[in-house]
């Protein structure tokens, strides 16, 4: 069975086709910059590479690039759409509704539209990528799988803020949590590799990228996470501030800022890239730290101290913690950043083994020293796989 695994954004398109229930990969590409009088287009299967700048002005002409580089007769991965035996999407956004991933038809489409204010940059180009590829497939399954959907085991007194109760009923404001399809797919492999049955273990799963979230997974359901209504709360991101005191954002309305410069200011300019004054890359900061760079350090020191603060809390709230479970770009290649974490936590049960931690990169495995209570692991995501996994699961009958 063939299944394409879609993730549309505002301005790209990436996508894979998987051989299942091998899990082979047959082809992965990617549009890039759509609108754009740039826009770019790659494809790259075992035949080779197709990159073409055709003018893509919108995602219609973005899907039909991908439909013609898949059945390229040269470098392509497909003679006829009709191998093609169902689609998996990415859905930011699920709201109350979803707890898991569902076979799409018209109503699915309405639910993930009845969330569009929840989520007003990425559901729209989540639905229009769901209708392109109907329109292009014809009437093979299709599944949406949310963000959220993993996080649906959260208790109310870790979903609810702190509000009267009418802002939840009236406008749905909870916390719901993202990065559901890593925080499940890390926390499913870490079980598998700890020899413990997937609905026994607890964990905590870091995922840092340039978007990041901790999750606390009890028996194998996660039971709190550190993003809240949107993805801005929580850890300290690339660009992204996380948590912060809602009085700043009173008195910077005093001071003559209004919702959209709030919006710009603590989505885009804040975070990493806020403190240090020049990069959102921890790659870079570790060298311009190293090279004395006083600012960067102090990003990534409050990067650092953040995540250790959520780790506090989650063993506070799990009690038992099995595993720590780095992943995501920072997650599983930084080795620095995963000290920086977990340094001075002995008494905690937790001590990285230093060598272990720095020749670990990209690939799974344990990092903590022998005398550690807690094992620290990393996990690389693969969100796609994961898509291809549960369309799978889904669709085979
Ligand atoms: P996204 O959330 O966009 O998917 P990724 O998971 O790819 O992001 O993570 C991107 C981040 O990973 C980059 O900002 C970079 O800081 C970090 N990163 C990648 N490689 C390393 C490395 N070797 N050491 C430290 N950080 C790294």
């Amino acid at each position: 069975m063939k299944i394409l695994v879609f993730n549309c954004g505002s301005s790209s398109i990436k996508f894979k086709l998987f051989h299942m229930p091998d899990e082979n990969v047959l082809a992965e590409g990617l549009v890039e910059r759509v609108g754009s009088k740039d826009a770019f287009a790659s494809l790259k299967t075992p035949q080779g590479k197709t990159e073409t700048n055709l003018s893509i002005v919108d995602y219609p002409s973005g899907f039909s690039v991908i439909k013609s580089m898949l059945l390229n007769p040269e470098h392509g991965a497909i003679k006829s759409l009709s191998e093609v035996n169902a689609c998996g999407h990415r859905v930011v956004h699920g709201g109350e509704s979803f707890g898991g991933s569902m076979p799409i038809d018209d109503e699915l489409e309405t639910g993930i539209e009845a969330v569009f204010e929840l989520a007003p940059l990425h559901n729209p180009p989540n639905l229009t990528g769901i209708q392109q590829a109907r329109l292009i497939f014809g009437d093979i399954p299709q599944v949406a799988c949310f963000d959220t959907a993993f996080h649906h085991s959260i208790p109310e007194r870790a979903y609810r803020y702190a509000l009267p109760e009418k802002l939840y009923t009236e406008y749905k404001v909870r916390r719901y949590g993202f990065h559901g399809m890593s925080h499940q797919f890390v926390a499913r492999q870490a079980a598998q590799m700890l020899g413990m049955h997937k609905y026994s273990v607890n964990l905590i799963t870091c995922h840092l990228g340039n978007g990041s979230s901790v999750a606390a997974i009890r028996d194998g359901h996660s039971v709190d996470t550190s993003m809240g209504l949107t993805p801005l709360e929580g850890l300290v991101m690339g660009t992204r501030s996380g948590d912060l005191d809602p009085g700043i954002l009173f008195y910077l309305c005093r001071k003559g800022y209004d919702t959209d410069s709030l919006d710009t200011l603590l989505n885009k300019q804040s975070g990493l890239l806020g403190i240090s004054g020049s990069s959102n890359d921890v790659r870079d900061l570790e060298l311009k730290a190293d090279g004395g760079d006083e600012r960067a350090e102090l990003a990534l020191d409050i990067f650092a101290y953040r995540i250790k603060k959520y780790i506090g809390a989650y063993m506070a709230v799990l009690n038992r913690v099995d595993a720590i479970v780095f992943t995501g770009g920072i997650g599983e290649n930084g080795a620095a950043m995963r000290n920086r974490i977990l340094s001075n936590m002995d008494q905690q049960g937790i001590i990285i083994d230093e060598m272990r931690n720095s020749v670990h990169a990209g690939v799974p495995g344990e990092i903590q020293a022998q005398t550690s209570r807690i094992k620290v692991m990393i996990i690389p995501t693969n969100e796609e796989l994961a898509i291809a996994r549960d369309t799978f699961k889904l669709t085979k009958n």
